[in-house]
């Protein structure tokens, strides 16, 4: 890592993160792929889609306070701390999370692009209304709008559903125009950082990855850091920030 890093410093200017539920592992919060990530014995793809949501409000609901409850009692972990420390001391640092627990914002990142959404917000499925404040009542599910009765949701992208185009761009643009992008703790199963990682790659960007297992991106990666980001996160940002 030292030398990969000394090696490629001049080419540092602008630095990209792609984060994935890899990050928040070390914090508690279930993968979606890991054993514990299972509720009563179904799959995620199997309640967060759209589908799921139309034929059973109620078993999504259930699923999601429990996942919110889960999430509630977490902290962010040495990974997430990293990352903070990046953005405020490099003068151009670009933070992009499909995580949607909301740890990245609870350690202190200022910005960073949630584009899956956050588990934590309602959002009505008609009308434009949403709160993260708002208390999710467990006994009386599906919860309606307060505006207009329609049924609230949670405020996170599910399988099948499009990306906002203002996120999209946004990423798609800062992956045209990053130097260095890592690829943090994601199986690459979602197919959206596998498009845009190849977008920053096909752009000339450096690739380097931390994760417990090769995945689709470990191929192309220009380092393979292998092991837990809680651990080999902040090492490599202190070796990024010494050059
Ligand atoms: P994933 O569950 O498909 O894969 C997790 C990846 O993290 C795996 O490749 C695994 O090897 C790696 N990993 C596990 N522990 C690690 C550690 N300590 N250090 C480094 N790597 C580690 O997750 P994904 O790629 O993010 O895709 C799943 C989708 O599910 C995403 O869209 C995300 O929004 C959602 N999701 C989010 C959360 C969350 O917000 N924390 C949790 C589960 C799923
Ligand atoms: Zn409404």
């Amino acid at each position: 890592m030292k030398v990969f890093v000394s090696k490629h410093k001049h080419r540092f200017q602008n630095i990209t993160a792609i984060t994935g539920a890899g990050i928040s592992a070390e914090s508690g919060v279930p993968t979606f792929r890991g054993t514990d990530g299972l509720w009563k014995n179904f799959r995620a793809e199997e309640l967060a889609t759209p589908e799921a949501f139309q034929k059973n409000p109620k078993l999504v609901w259930e699923w999601y306070l429990w996942r919110r409850n889960i999430i509630e009692s977490k902290s962010p972990n040495e990974g997430h701390k990293a990352l903070v420390e990046l953005e405020q001391k490099h003068s151009n640092f670009f933070l992009i999370t499909q995580n949607v627990d909301g740890l990245h914002l609870q350690a202190g990142s200022k910005r960073p692009l949630e584009i899956h959404g956050n588990i934590f917000i309602n959002r009505c499925v008609s009308c434009d209304y949403q709160s993260k404040e708002l208390k999710i009542d467990s006994k009386n599910l599906p919860p309606h709008c307060g505006r207009c009765n329609s049924l609230l949701r949670p405020g996170v992208l599910w399988f099948g559903e499009s990306y906002e185009e203002l996120k999209l761009n946004q990423s798609i643009f800062r992956m045209q125009n990053t130097d260095l992008l890592l690829i943090l703790g994601t199986s690459g199963a979602v197919s959206m950082p596998v498009y845009l990682a190849q977008i920053a790659k096909e752009a000339g960007s450096l690739v380097i990855e931390i994760n417990q297992e090769e995945t689709p991106f470990t191929s192309s990666a220009d380092l393979f850091l292998q092991g837990k980001s809680g651990k080999i996160l902040p090492e490599l940002v202190q070796e990024i920030l010494s050059v």
